[in-house]
């Protein structure tokens, strides 16, 4: 279990379960492609799982451990959804507050407080729980709940948008206990540890301030969910008074930033907790366990474009320590095209597979072989100048190109030549190969590329993918 000391105060996030939201009402009125960059929709290798555009979420109860007391905030999804919730909910992991307690040697009876930033189901979904007799009880039976009043009378008075969160059977047995305490504004909750109430994400909100000494951390809940909400215009569709959103982000951002303090997160899959700069770069950052392996980003690991050669093997080259190793592809055969590779030194890189074997792309492009170092020069836009073609490219694969040329051949099979030209993309690439003559028909020309095992050419990968 991930945690975090901040002075002679420990923090640890629990799994208060794991589901899934529609991208698009996670990010409001960003667009997809600037969000999709920072966050990735779930399996997007899959184009139907890409099409459903839905993205995964943690729901993760910060639990404090201070000298003298036991706060736990947030409670998770709880465990009395249905199974027809489950699936409209799409719930991945289910809520493991009772077990990851017990990990960390604790009960549930050893709760003090449990801080509610707001009363949604996500996050007060763990306030009543089913027991083993299949009754409901007080999860957290010795806690006093903090809850502000007017989030209270909300929940307790529902309205058409916000029946579909605030559930009344999260708050029957608690609504008429001594468990209940209700706060106006600001609240010490004990030592270390403050509630202040913000509204904007509903009107009740409240975030978390917990410091020891001069270290500080800020539980902002649904007003910074995931580290990429960092754009203070970022907010979710599901906020209630956006521009209370906006600028309440930005004032407690910049508090933070300027006192150095920690955010923590209750709904990234990526990280627990992080510090920014002043720019929002995450500085430092308490990762997920899972995160790099299960949804590790394409677009922040090299990619390299790999042929499949005879009996499904590829041959890896990691980008960082040059390891090569052989690996045959036989399961993904004409399936998965992206895979990710972990090489033993602990990078990760992305493997884009080409199953058309021996792929060849027709072209016709101007181009330039000699046998010696004759090539001549070319202008600053790669250009070849067309007095110094004396071929013309036909085909390109990987492995090798064909090209006919102008004049009278005078080279044999066997021969090592070096051709040039500018493959016709925007911009324009000058490519210079080496290559080894296989084949002469009249004309044409086949040639190998000379190149060491395991290189891969990313331009002409690029542009043969096209
Ligand atoms: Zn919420
Ligand atoms: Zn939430």
């Amino acid at each position: 279990m991930e945690s975090l000391k901040l002075g002679d105060i420990e923090m640890f996030w629990l799994n208060g379960g794991e589901f899934e939201l529609d991208g698009g009402t996670m990010f409001g009125v960003v667009t997809k492609v600037l969000w999709s960059k920072k966050f990735p929709v779930v399996d997007e290798e899959d184009s139907a799982r890409l099409e459903e555009n839905y993205i995964k979420l943690l729901n993760s109860p910060l639990l404090i451990k201070t000298p003298d007391c036991l706060v736990l905030v947030e409670t998770g999804l709880g465990n009395k959804l249905s199974d027809k919730q489950k699936k409209i909910f799409r719930v991945t992991r289910d809520w493991e507050i009772p077990q990851d307690l017990k990990k960390l040697g604790f009960k549930r009876q050893d709760i003090d407080y449990v801080i509610l930033t707001h009363c949604d189901f996500d996050h007060a979904g763990g306030i009543v729980m089913r027991n083993a007799a299949g009754g409901e009880e007080l999860a957290f039976p010795h806690a006093r709940h903090i809850i502000q009043k007017l989030e209270w009378e909300d929940a307790m008075h529902p309205n058409i948008r916000s029946e579909n969160t605030y559930w009344p059977e999260n708050f029957s047995k608690l609504k008429d206990s001594d468990n209940l305490q209700l706060i106006e504004g600001n609240f010490t909750v004990c030592n270390s540890v403050e509630v202040q109430h913000t509204s904007g994400h509903t009107r009740g909100h409240q975030i978390v301030r917990i410091w020891s000494g001069k270290e500080i951390a800020y539980h902002l809940a649904d007003l910074l969910p995931t580290h990429a909400h960092f754009n203070p215009l970022w907010i979710m569709a599901y906020d209630n008074f956006p521009m209370d959103a906006i600028s309440l982000k930005q004032k407690y951002e910049e508090r933070g930033i300027h006192e150095n303090a920690w955010f923590t997160f209750y709904h990234d899959p990526f990280m627990y907790a992080c510090k920014f700069d002043s720019q929002g770069h995450v500085v430092k950052k308490i990762a997920h366990e899972a995160a790099q392996k299960t949804v590790a980003s394409k677009k922040d690991i090299p990619i390299q474009y790999l042929n499949v050669q005879k009996e499904n093997q590829i041959i890896l080259s990691c980008p960082d320590c040059l390891l090569v190793r052989e690996m045959s592809v036989d399961k993904h055969m004409g399936r998965k095209h992206f895979l990710t590779v972990n090489c033993p030194c602990g990078t990760t890189y992305g493997i884009n597979l080409n199953f058309r074997k021996h792929y060849r792309k027709e072209v016709s492009i101007g181009g330039y072989y000699t046998a010696d170092d004759s090539a001549p020069g070319w202008t600053d836009d790669g250009k070849l100048p067309s007095v110094s073609i004396n071929c013309r490219i036909k085909n390109i694969s990987m492995g090798g190109l064909g090209f006919t040329a102008l004049n009278k051949v005078r080279v044999q099979v066997g021969d090592r030549l070096k051709v040039k030209f500018t493959l016709d993309k925007v911009p324009p690439e000058i490519v210079e190969k080496e290559v080894v003559v296989r084949t002469i028909k009249d004309y044409y020309i086949g040639c190998e590329f000379i190149e060491e095992s395991g290189y891969t050419d990313r331009t002409l990968g690029f542009y043969l993918m096209k």
